[in-house]
């Protein structure tokens, strides 16, 4: 399609200069888009370089202890990917022998590589012919074709998915790609696109008709799930209880201290003058409070410091005692990180 044909040139003039752009390496082409889903390139840049260079081929990153690599990881957020990603780069040696497969449709037999990746990898290393299609790239399409299905519907991923395809360069998809998405990030961003810049506007039906507001359509999602958290911070003689969450659909294999849920926050479970934790030889020395944001959870927590005296027990079955020195060296989630950043133990 001709207008698209002005991207290229254009993305070779003003592109940004980033890592993961000066290489044809599928390894660390496929390492930049795990670490950059649904994280902006400012936050995921010293990540990429933290993990190139730690891990430089994907046989490095196969052999990888599993909490080094969470703990890197740290920080960074969704932490199933960084699960997914060690469970990949295992793949890759175990089927390929350590060579990442050249085909898009091969790149989708591996578990934790879907359309969007295969994508990426099938054309930013091998320059085959298969449209990238993200969130940036759905934004450009929909308001260039002034598209009303909505872009999270099955039938609205179908569309853009063979709209994207369309409009594709078929001479060099890697650029192509590269530059739509460079496009939506740059240029045509969610709020105040910079039209006046854009090398697609004197053809694009929602800067023509003044509705770029209005693009791109959206199914309206659920809202989070609201949830009340109680984490008891021990310190015990200068011990602590931590356990490493298992099969849980967020901050898998990651440490947390003991923690009780409630229904509301009124409801609170450990009242300092009346609960069921202080005693004379146990007292809550200190309660910090904060909200947490998940993709779809809204945690309000409650961190409770508990000093046990010396020479006394504290009963918790099920969970490690460590030294609170060595807290630091465990991968531990964003919201118990939070805590930890902001509050000394005493020791
Ligand atoms: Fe987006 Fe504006 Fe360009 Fe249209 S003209 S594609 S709305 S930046």
């Amino acid at each position: 399609m001709k207008p698209f044909l002005k991207l290229i040139p254009w993305y070779q003039a003003y592109k940004r200069d980033l890592p993961w752009r000066q290489t044809s390496d599928p390894y660390l082409i496929w390492l930049s888009e795990v670490i950059l889903q649904q994280t902006r390139v400012e936050q995921g840049l010293p990540y990429y370089l933290k993990f190139a260079n730690r891990y430089p081929t994907v046989k490095q990153l196969a052999k990888a202890n599993d909490n080094e690599v969470m703990k890197l990881w740290q920080g960074l957020g969704y932490y199933n990917r960084a699960k997914n990603m060690l469970g990949t780069a295992r793949a890759v040696v175990t089927l390929y022998k350590g060579v990442f497969p050249k085909s898009y449709e091969q790149l989708l037999t591996l578990k934790g590589i879907g359309p969007y990746t295969a994508a990426a990898i099938a054309s930013f290393a091998f320059n085959e012919a298969q449209a990238v299609v993200d969130g940036n790239v759905n934004r450009v399409l929909a308001r260039y074709f002034g598209i009303e299905e909505p872009i999270n519907s099955n039938a609205g991923k179908n569309l853009f998915a063979q709209l994207a395809n369309e409009v594709l360069n078929q001479k060099d998809p890697a650029s192509h790609n590269q530059a739509m998405m460079e496009l939506g990030a740059m240029v045509c961003k969610p709020t105040n696109p910079i039209c006046n810049d854009c090398v697609l506007q004197p053809t694009c039906i929602a800067f023509t008709s003044g509705t770029v507001n209005q693009y791109p359509v959206k199914l309206k999602k659920q809202p989070p799930k609201v949830r009340y958290l109680h984490y008891l911070v021990v310190n015990h003689e200068g011990d602590t209880y931590v356990r490493q969450r298992k099969n849980e659909r967020i901050w898998h294999n990651l440490y947390e201290p003991p923690c009780i849920e409630t229904t509301a926050e009124d409801n609170v479970w450990l009242d300092p003058n009346a609960n069921q934790i202080a005693t004379n030889h146990r007292q809550i020395i200190a309660s910090f409070k904060c909200k947490h944001q998940l993709t779809h959870q809204t945690i309000y927590a409650t961190f409770w410091v508990i000093e046990v005296k010396r020479g006394y027990e504290f009963p918790l079955a099920g969970y490690d005692k460590i030294a609170i020195n060595a807290l630091h060296s465990l991968a531990v989630h964003r919201l118990f990180d939070k805590f930890l950043q902001l509050h000394t133990l005493h020791r």
